[in-house]
C-alpha cells in the first residue's frame, strides 16, 4: 500500500513538472516571436519619408519587397523611421 502511495506521488510530480515545462516552452515561443521586432510606432515609422536621401528602400534593415528586419508589419520602400541606417553599397 505504501508503494502505491509513493507511486501516485511520483506520478503527480512528473505531471506537474511536465506541465510546467510545456507552459514555459509555449511562453518562450510566444515571447520570442512577439519581441523579435519593434512596433512601427515605437520607432516613429512613416510610410512616406520626409528625408530626401533616406528611406526604407536604401536602409540596411529593409527586406524586399515590403518588410524590415527590425520593425514589425508591412514596410513601404518609400517609408522611414528613426533607426534608419544606410545600406552597404
Ligand atoms: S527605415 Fe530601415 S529600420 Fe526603419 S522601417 Fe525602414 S527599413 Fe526598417
Amino acid at each position: 500500500m505504501v508503494a502505491r502511495s509513493d507511486d501516485m506521488k511520483t506520478r503527480r510530480f512528473v505531471l506537474k513538472v511536465g506541465s510546467a515545462a510545456v507552459v514555459t516552452a509555449a511562453g518562450l515561443a510566444v515571447a520570442g516571436t512577439a519581441s523579435a521586432k519593434v512596433p512601427q510606432k515605437g520607432v516613429q515609422y512613416v510610410a512616406v519619408s520626409t528625408k530626401p536621401k533616406s528611406n526604407c528602400g536604401n536602409c540596411a534593415n529593409f527586406v524586399k519587397p515590403n518588410a524590415c528586419k527590425q520593425v514589425d508589419g508591412v514596410i513601404s520602400p518609400q517609408g522611414y523611421c528613426m533607426i534608419w541606417s544606410p545600406a552597404p553599397k
